[in-house]
């Protein structure tokens, strides 16, 4: 079996994913680059082996049932197995005027749409890429979530929330409930799983209005991504340690 690690980080096209992707590269992973356009996974790919990084592309749409198929066999070819998961794609969902998600007037198409990304895309991904993983002799699964999707800080009066995000906060929250699940079904096998919170980020995502760069939302997911065997599983993390679900 080879001895390179094979990384797959989905959306890695631009923003965290594609620091993260940069990150692993960089610790001597071969990244599988994971994003839905042709033409901007090229130059993610392009990009990343200019830097050093042994890096192949792979076009995924984690809304798509065909696309993440087909994806895990084009893993499967170029490298036998995955060592380590990124769910990293996602999206806020329309923000609308006032940057808001009013739960009073949300659009429910829109809660369908975040939700199909953020959690049911996840969880199609991460079971398809299973098989792959379980050949791994160190699999770790990192799911990109969200302070917002804390429900600890969510409730707490005392904490400022930034926006009323009715769509993408319970998103994210959701999200974490799926993460718990999996290291429970995961617990007595190899495969660690954590949730990971990047702080606010300058992306696309908002506008580039965060005020951390990918690279520093990149760090948690990486630290997570190479844990040691007696890492932690089902837990939520940040820069500064566990995250209250
Ligand atoms: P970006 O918008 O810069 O990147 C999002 C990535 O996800 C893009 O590559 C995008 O692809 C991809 N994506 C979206 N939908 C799909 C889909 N259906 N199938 C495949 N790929 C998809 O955002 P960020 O880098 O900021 O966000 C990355 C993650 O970090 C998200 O999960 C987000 O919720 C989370 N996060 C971000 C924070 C921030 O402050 N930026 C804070 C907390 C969490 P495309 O380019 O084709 O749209």
């Amino acid at each position: 079996m080879s001895e390179t690690k094979t990384a797959l980080v989905t959306g890695a096209n631009k923003g965290i994913g594609y620091a993260i992707a940069s990150g692993l590269g960089a610790l001597g992973y071969r990244v599988a680059v994971g994003a839905r356009d042709a033409a901007r996974l090229e130059s993610a790919v392009e990009k990343l082996r200019a830097a050093g990084a042994e890096a192949f592309g792979v076009p995924l749409e984690v809304t798509a049932d065909q696309s993440v198929a087909d994806a895990t066999e084009l893993i499967e070819r170029e490298a036998g197995r995955l060592d380590v998961l990124v769910n990293n794609a996602g999206i806020s969902g329309d923000m609308g005027p006032g940057w808001v998600q009013d739960p009073t007037t949300l659009d429910l198409d829109l809660v369908r749409t975040v939700v199909e990304t953020n959690v049911i895309g996840v969880i199609r991904v991460t079971n398809a890429m299973l098989p792959l993983l379980r050949r791994s002799s160190s699999p770790r699964i990192v799911n990109i979530s969200s302070s917002v999707g804390s429900m600890t800080r969510q409730a707490d009066p005392d904490i400022e929330l930034g926006a009323i995000m009715a769509a993408y906060a319970p998103s994210k929250a959701f999200l974490n409930a799926v993460t718990v699940q999996y290291a429970r079904q995961f617990a007595d096998t190899d495969i660690l799983i954590n949730a990971a919170c990047p702080g606010l980020c300058a992306t696309d995502f908002n506008g580039f209005f965060g005020n951390r760069t990918p690279e520093q939302g990149a760090a948690t997911a990486i630290r997570l991504a190479t844990l040691p065997d007696d890492g932690p599983s089902g837990a939520f993390f940040d820069d500064e340690g566990v995250v209250p679900w």
